[in-house]
């Protein structure tokens, strides 16, 4: 198997070289050069460890199974995993709900930024490298921990967090500025989530020297397999509950800001997983819902700063994949040209399997107090999912299972939530907020917030746009 990229400008990789190198030179994003032969749907039965190792032997063509066993055993255990089913379904409320926040960030970033670097570590010894593998990370907030957890003390590799500073949760950011790890370092950036990415895409074209790049965020290849493995999961566990019969269809849908955790989907749909519906959740930043529901992406629009900040993306990396293999590099390639100098372009043609929805601040609040009400917190960005998937249903009439992709904690996000609970609570801030919460989900503070309370702030730098690359290189070279 190997990788190309979505614009036709580079040449093409083996996986670990994809893995390494994150972007490719032309700025396009690796994608697989044609998908594997369908699974058989027994797959989904197997435990999540073993689920992973048959998705993964399928994309790592240069990976041996001994080194894929290792990279699974080593992400998905007990350290990094309250459970070993790694993301449990639940049912409430007639909904069906994928926990993917059971790992050390609270956040479904976890499921693959705990294997990432394994796989870079595994990707640094198959290519030789002996230079230190810098990672650099834009996060909207959540990718941004998942990976210093991921990265911190890996040997050979330092890891550089770049956050918009008034664009995250108050929970989020300390998350984030009390991470230990000398080979880590995190900075707050004077501009929007979409700056920053831009910030950090513009380094990786050119590099300061010495070192050697790459990327944590969803544009890796790297981060986008390991998502493949719980649309598998979810369906397995379905069929394990008595809810399906192994063949039957069934629909996902996704809270979506740079389109990587749907995109999964869909590469998992192409793997013979029988999905009807991909339902594309947006918040009040509806650029997916406008691009699907009249084939204009533009991105030239207000950006609003939401209840679910994971979300707030007026430009989704990951959609040039499905552009490409909707449309090929030519026409990839021609679009993102056009995204870059007018921030916007136009492809009309069909996405099969995708619809779309969007869902106002007031009724994602409202998401989040019908669930309490129905005995079940969810986090901002589960409700927007859950608010798009009512309207969906109700506008189609649509029958089959349908599996809502639960993000987060409600924990990383208690000032909205406890104010979508209970309106009449006062502004609280995030740490007491977090024990007003169990109290009222009658559960107790997840240890990963507790500690948020006694550790020390160990990061606490901000620079402009103009000031990352500066950031970038005075951290690096000090670390010689
Ligand atoms: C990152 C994130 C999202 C958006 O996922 P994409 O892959 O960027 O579409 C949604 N919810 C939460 C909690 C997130 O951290």
């Amino acid at each position: 198997m190997r990788y190309q990229s979505t614009r036709g400008g580079a040449s093409k990789l083996s996986a670990s070289e994809a893995i390494l190198k994150g972007i490719a030179d032309d700025g396009g994003l690796y994608v697989p050069e044609t998908f594997p032969e369908a699974l058989d749907l027994n797959v989904c039965l197997l435990d999540y460890k073993q689920k992973a190792a048959e998705i993964f032997k399928l994309y790592l063509g240069d990976y041996t199974e001994e080194e894929i066993k290792e990279c699974v055993e080593a992400a998905y255990g007990s350290e990094s995993f309250d459970t070993p089913v790694v993301a449990p379904l639940e049912q409430r409320n007639g909904c069906w709900f994928l926990e993917l926040f059971h790992g050390k960030t609270l956040a479904f970033k976890d499921v693959a930024l705990s294997i990432l670097p394994h796989f870079m570590r595994f990707a640094a010894k198959k290519n030789k490298l002996d230079q230190t593998l810098a990672i650099l990370v834009a996060t909207s907030g959540d990718t941004g921990k998942a990976a210093l957890e991921g990265f911190a003390d890996c040997p050979g590799t330092a890891i550089v967090v770049f956050f918009p500073e008034n664009g995250v949760s108050s929970v989020q950011k300390l998350q984030m500025q009390t991470q230990e790890g000398d080979n880590t370092h995190v900075v707050g950036v004077l501009g929007n989530f979409d700056d920053t990415q831009a910030g950090v895409k513009k380094i990786f074209l050119d590099p300061p020297e010495g070192f050697r790049f790459s990327s944590a965020n969803s544009i890796n290849i790297g981060r986008l397999l390991p998502q493949i493995v719980y649309y598998f999961h979810a369906y397995g566990q379905l069929a394990q509950k008595g809810a399906i019969a192994l063949g039957d269809e069934i629909s996902f849908t996704v809270p979506t800001g740079n389109f990587g955790n749907i995109l999964a989907g869909y590469y998992a749909k192409r793997m013979g997983l029988p999905i009807k519906t991909l339902l594309c959740a947006s918040n009040e930043n509806k650029v997916l819902y406008d691009f699907f529901t009249t084939g204009e992406y533009d991105k030239n629009r207000k950006f609003v700063l939401t209840a679910s900040p994971s979300m707030d993306i007026l430009v989704s990396s990951n959609l040039e994949r499905l552009l490409y293999h909707a449309s090929g590099a030519e026409e990839t390639s021609a679009r993102m040209k056009s995204l870059s100098q007018s921030g916007r372009y136009f492809a009309p043609e069909n996405y099969p399997g995708f619809a779309a929805k969007h869902a106002t601040e007031e009724e994602c609040a409202q998401g989040m107090k019908e669930m309490f009400e129905a005995g079940y917190v969810i986090d901002p960005h589960t409700a927007v999912a859950y608010e798009c998937f009512k309207k969906h249903r109700e506008e189609t009439g649509a029958t089959e299972p349908n599996v809502i992709i639960s993000t987060a904690s409600p924990f990383k996000f208690t000032e909205s939530v406890c104010r979508a609970i209970d309106p009449s609570l006062p502004e609280i801030p995030a740490l007491e907020g977090a024990l007003v919460l169990a109290g009222l989900a009658k559960s107790s503070v997840p240890r990963q917030i507790e500690e948020l309370g006694w550790k020390p702030k160990r990061h606490g730098a901000v620079c402009s746009k103009e000031g990352m690359r500066q950031e970038i290189e005075s951290f690096l070279v000090g670390l010689r």
